[in-house]
């Protein structure tokens, strides 16, 4: 590595592929010779790393751009970049927003950047890195436009030392009407489980303990060997399961229809593996699936809830759901509140529709729910949604959990405190519930036994045992330490 005082600012949006694209963004600058700063007022490269799933997303990242503007004004010299999903989909359109930007990067060429720096400082010419379009030519040739990007991890990017994301598949096939994810992400591909295996191994080295493996449908993720054996999700988690070190190994996002028995089984008899699903089911009218193209209908997604609740019992699960989709009535969407109502959901992520160009939902439907109907129905479905959380949680009152403690909690973070006042800390449980309790720093990357005294519709509150406390020896090393986040996670 070389040594020089170059310094790059990194702003993320979006998903956890996003966070994960991002960490591995700066791990290879990092090799060349940039450090990490805060600022973008002194970074010599400034990136974003954007999102572009729904259009208020794609308008903060013009804002923000803007606002970084001035500095590239100041100093022509600086390297100005907007990679990512919104790269991928608006191309051009970025630099005619913004002149001044040097680099427009999609997530299939991400690799590309170190050298595109380079590049731009030498000529001073914008570069374009763009995979193709999926009706731009064969699969075959738009997927290897669309490179996984994967290389060495840092672990001063992530929020904590000891979770990481892991990518096991990138791109989807699913064509959801409403979605541009299968064209900012290019065609589903699994990774090959050795290297997956060989990834989470370096982690635990560098102190991880646990993974979380992402993908966009990640319970599809199937690796064809090409000898007649295939990898499913569980044969990956079973593999990952033995990996030495490795305490905990959580999975994120489900399709519904690819919900199988061997998985949810896995699941279940893992000790390893959290009893948690994420499996959005968007809308809970059959209408509105179809025209959504989701693949099922209510009843069969409630078959798929039912079967996991029953191979995997004390499972937590949660959804997705899209309010005013085109077409939806108020009727489909009490049938949405009724679902909401008996599925129980641990938690709900609710978003309003917003109409993105180049899909199929675009072309064909009107965006015909005014927006404060929008509003009014997302914040009923919350309304339901809250209670039944607050239910779920005051369930755990009484009960003992198992947390792995990710660091200080939101209010401690926000609180200058004594030294010598006892930190409220944060962690989470097998069924991935957030707790908060008051505990020394030093336990922070450890797993307590805590006992649950309380909750609210957001959190339960715990108490660590005293023996669980005096048990963890040794102070947190300088990198477990609360920091600030250097990557905004907003959204899904
Ligand atoms: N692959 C995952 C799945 O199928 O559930 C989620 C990917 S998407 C980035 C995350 C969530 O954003 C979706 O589950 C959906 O609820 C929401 N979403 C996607 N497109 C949207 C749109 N055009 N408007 C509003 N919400 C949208
Ligand atoms: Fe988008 Fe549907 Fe693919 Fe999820 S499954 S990424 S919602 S197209």
């Amino acid at each position: 590595m070389t040594t020089s005082n170059k310094t790059v600012y990194i702003d993320t949006v979006g998903c956890q592929m996003n966070v994960l694209d991002s960490e591995l963004v700066i791990a290879a600058l990092k090799k060349d010779g940039y450090s990490l700063t805060d600022s973008p007022a002194d970074a010599d490269v400034i990136l974003f790393n954007t999102c572009s799933v729904r259009e208020l997303a794609e308008e903060k990242t013009y804002s923000a751009v803007g606002r970084v503007v001035q500095h590239k004004r100041r100093d022509p010299n600086k390297v100005l970049g907007v990679i990512g999903c919104m790269a991928q989909k608006e191309q051009e359109n970025v630099r005619h927003r913004h002149p001044l930007v040097d680099l427009v990067v999609g997530t299939g060429q991400l690799a590309k950047i170190p050298e595109l720096v380079r590049t731009v400082q030498e000529t001073r010419q914008p570069q374009y890195a763009l995979s193709l379009g999926r009706k731009d030519a064969g699969r075959h040739e738009v997927e290897a436009s669309f490179e996984s990007y994967d290389p060495a991890r840092d672990p001063e990017m992530r929020p904590t030392p000891f979770q990481a994301f892991v990518r096991v598949q990138i791109g989807c096939d699913k064509f959801c009407t409403y979605c541009v994810v299968p064209s900012t992400r290019g065609p589903e591909q699994s990774r090959h489980p050795d290297q997956i295996v060989h990834e989470a191994r370096v982690l635990v080295d560098q102190g991880c303990k646990e993974v979380t493996l992402i993908g966009q449908t990640v319970n599809s993720y199937v690796f064809d060997h090409g000898d007649g054996r295939r990898t499913r999700l569980s044969d990956l988690i079973s593999r990952l399961h033995d990996v030495p070190g490795l305490e905990r190994i959580k999975f994120v996002t489900n399709f519904p229809k690819d919900m199988t028995n061997d998985l949810l089984d896995a699941v279940h008899h893992l000790p390893k593996v959290v009893k948690y699903l994420h499996v959005p089911v968007q809308s809970g009218c059959d209408e509105v699936l179809k025209r959504m193209k989701r693949l099922y209908t209510v009843a069969e997604y409630q078959e798929m809830l039912d079967r996991a609740r029953e191979r995997v019992p004390g499972v937590a699960v949660s959804s997705d759901f899209i309010v005013g989709f085109c077409g939806e009535s108020e009727e489909s969407f009490q049938k949405t509140m009724r679902l909401v109502e008996e599925a129980k959901f641990k938690n709900s992520f609710i978003f309003k529709y917003s109409e993105r160009s180049g899909t199929k939902a675009a072309e064909r439907y009107p965006d015909d729910v005014p927006e404060e109907v929008k509003k009014r129905r997302n914040n009923d479905l919350l309304a339901v949604q809250n209670a039944n959380s607050l239910a779920d949680h005051q369930a755990w009152i009484g009960k003992s959990v198992s947390v792995l403690v990710e660091g200080r909690s939101k209010r401690d973070q926000r609180t200058n405190h004594e030294p010598t006042a006892v930190p409220q800390l944060t962690g989470r449980t097998m069924t991935d519930h957030i707790v908060v309790f008051d505990a020394p720093d030093r336990v922070i990357g450890h797993t307590l036994t805590l006992d649950i005294e309380d909750a609210s519709g957001f959190t339960l509150f715990g108490r660590v045992r005293t023996d669980e406390v005096i048990g963890v020896t040794g102070t947190a090393p300088p990198t477990m330490a609360p920091k600030p986040r250097r990557i905004g996670l907003s959204v899904v």
